[in-house]
């Protein structure tokens, strides 16, 4: 093998908090239906909702909201009031303003790889959103290049480490997504390391490929390095 030349890093749930805001946000839902609907009862609808509409919206907190109030109105029959709607979009609102939150070692491994690998930040989600989180972290200006796609697919990571590199044969993708983030860029001829979030949205759920050589799992990123050494 070359050697490894890019490193590419998943942002939510990997770089900095994010999941913790959508269930917090649920919770909200939740009891602004309490009269309408059992909490479990809401939460399968909102996700069934969510489900469909990927297609649509694609991810992020805006195609979250008009799901949350798809979902109001489908199980109050019709009936759900304007001010739990405008609850609903306040609060998305208020998930966009949200400051951000670095996870434990997330600053100090992007700090120490950048200055020897081709640092390449591929997240999902709403990009004006995206790009505020990334500015707010202070971590921008350590990333070459950043990616902010609709879908996570072989073809992204194929394409994306060869615009930003020599191809997968010789990257990397960090994040917290089986699904996402390391089976696919396993399928392209990365090397596919998974840190585990203690919340992972249930659309993001996949059996870790333990026996594919590529793959690893670290249980933080200042495990990264040791990783890296390992490869060669
Ligand atoms: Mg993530």
């Amino acid at each position: 093998m070359q050697n490894l030349t890019t490193i590419g890093f998943d942002a939510d749930d990997t770089l900095w908090q994010n999941e913790a805001l959508f269930q917090m946000t649920q919770e909200r839902f939740a009891s602004l239906l309490a009269d309408y609907a059992e909490p479990d009862h809401l939460a399968e609808r909102l996700e069934a909702a969510e489900r469909r509409n990927l297609g649509r919206y694609g991810f992020g907190i805006k195609g979250f909201v008009l799901s949350m109030i798809e979902t109001a109105i489908e199980v109050t029959g019709e009936r759900v009031p304007a001010r739990v709607i405008r609850q609903l979009i306040e609060a998305g609102q208020e998930m966009l303003d949200h400051p951000i939150e670095l996870l434990p070692g997330a600053s100090a491994a992007i700090e120490a790889l950048a200055p020897r690998f081709t640092l390449v930040l591929i997240t999902k989600g709403d990009l004006l959103d995206q790009e505020r989180k990334l500015a707010q972290s202070g971590l921008g200006e350590m990333f070459d290049a950043v990616e902010i796609v609709s879908d996570k697919t072989l073809a992204t990571y194929a394409s994306a480490f060869a615009r930003h590199g020599e191809g997968a044969d010789t990257a990397m993708m960090v994040g917290n997504s089986l699904k996402s983030d390391v089976i696919p860029a396993l399928e392209a001829g990365a090397f596919g390391v998974h840190v585990p979030h203690n919340l992972t949205w249930t659309l993001e759920h996949a059996e870790p490929p333990r026996a594919h050589p590529r793959f690893f799992e670290i249980s933080e990123l200042g495990e990264l390095a040791g990783v890296i050494a390992r490869i060669g």
